[in-house]
């Protein structure tokens, strides 16, 4: 949504987000919760880098794990879990960028730029996933 990569050799970043997320970022309470240091256009690099090594490495993990949809005698339904992609590019771009907070969150971060409703709401959702509380920059409930 807010970068991607297009085959073979193609990062796309759109400077639409990153400018909105900027904006979010000069927010003292936000800027103290993500990091002085934070850049968003590397993170969103390091994601998109993942997705080019998950190309180039066809028998990584996140390509090849699949899960029993169905299974009726020997017939087996087997099919890959997507969102492994997803959440591995975004530990891999955390750790290349060593950032002290989950890239994950990028998503709901950059969306809560174009709608504060809809960012407050998939925040909400990926932490009640994760079992934790959402809480404000501060700390605050
Ligand atoms: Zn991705």
């Amino acid at each position: 949504m807010f970068a991607e990569f297009k085959e073979p050799d193609t990062i796309c970043v759109y400077q639409d987000g990153i400018d909105k997320g900027r904006t979010l970022l000069a927010e003292e309470g936000v800027r103290q919760a993500m990091g002085e240091d934070t850049d968003l256009s590397q993170l969103l690099i390091a994601h998109e880098l993942f997705h080019v090594c998950e190309l180039r490495d066809p028998s990584i993990w996140t390509k090849t794990y699949s899960i029993n949809l169905w299974k009726i005698g020997r017939f087996v339904n087997r099919s890959p879990v997507m969102v492994l992609s997803e959440i591995a590019a975004m530990a891999f771009a955390s750790r290349l960028n060593n950032v002290n907070f989950s890239a994950y969150v990028l998503d709901a971060f950059l969306v809560f730029g174009y709608s504060p409703l809809a960012g407050s709401a998939l925040y909400e959702e990926m932490m009640q996933g994760a079992g934790r509380k959402p809480s404000r920059p501060d700390g605050k409930q």
